[in-house]
């Protein structure tokens, strides 16, 4: 069996300036350094055990990136929240994969439910992301998941498939596993308080290792990681972690302060 290292991912959102994200890895140096579990989750992660990450708003990304690099040293990873396609050009308001890079990023979300329902994103453009994501040196955190009246009308599976089978057509099977995440995050979970329940947290990430072997095949289906979203805290994040299909979480909320982050990541050792 394929020992997939955990990834607990916190999604910071429009969250931590440049002031906060320093306040909240000199906390997180404090407890690497000198607590008994920070070490512990220190040494998990030296071990491969899990990979920590951290997706901060652009004008916070050089202050993690050095703030993970100098007090956390490389404990911690940094995402991207989002990237374009395009490598550069007349895009305003946008930042390229490879720009995210030279920044010092090692992951990069792609398709979180606020940029599809917030910021109108579709299939079509997330298909061009994950392309150009999947052939950069960013690792891409894809995220899919259906809304309540899809849920109440037993499309959720329906959803998943759609969105996926768009997102990687025309993708090589072993780049995919070679590189790709997916985040499963059931829309009504996300900032509601309403978590999926274990069982149905995986359920659905169990139908996308299903749907990712058959079209990849096992290999694929064995390595890629796939991790659950939606009202993660410390309370559920045991019991979340510990379903067959579920190789991490993306939190939102719970990660912007390092208390709570910290004690979502011990619960992953
Ligand atoms: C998210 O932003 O990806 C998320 C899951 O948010 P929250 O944990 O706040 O529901």
């Amino acid at each position: 069996m394929t020992v997939r290292t955990k990834i607990i991912a916190g999604n910071w959102k429009m969250n931590n300036g440049i002031a906060e994200t320093g306040e909240f890895f000199t906390k997180l140096e404090t407890w690497f350094g000198a607590d008994e579990i920070g070490k512990k989750a220190a040494a998990a992660v030296r071990s491969g055990k899990i990979e920590i990450v951290v997706a901060p708003v652009l004008t916070s990304i050089a202050t993690a990136v050095a703030s993970a690099k100098k007090g956390c040293k490389d404990l911690v990873g940094i995402s991207a929240q989002n990237a374009y396609f395009e490598k550069k050009g007349a895009f305003t308001g946008e930042v390229s994969l490879g720009m995210l890079e030279e920044a010092g990023c090692k992951y990069v979300i792609l398709g979180h439910s606020e940029r599809r329902h917030v910021f109108g994103e579709s299939d079509e453009l997330l298909q061009k992301k994950l392309a150009a994501a999947l052939v950069s040196k960013l690792l891409p955190i894809f995220c899919v998941g259906e809304l309540l009246s899809e849920r109440e009308s037993g499309k959720t599976n329906d959803v998943l498939k759609k969105q996926l089978n768009r997102a990687w057509l025309d993708t090589d099977g072993d780049l995919l596993a070679e590189k790709l995440a997916i985040a499963y995050e059931p829309v009504w979970a996300i900032g509601t308080g309403k978590t999926a329940s274990s069982d149905d947290a995986q359920n659905a990430c169990a139908f996308i290792r299903e749907l990712i072997a058959e079209t990849f095949g096992i290999n694929a289906a064995e390595k890629i990681r796939i991790l659950y979203g939606g009202s993660v805290k410390a309370e559920n994040s045991a019991g979340i972690l510990e379903q067959n299909d579920i190789d991490g979480l993306l939190i939102g909320g719970a990660s912007v302060e390092a208390e709570s982050f910290a004690k979502i990541i011990t619960a992953a050792l």
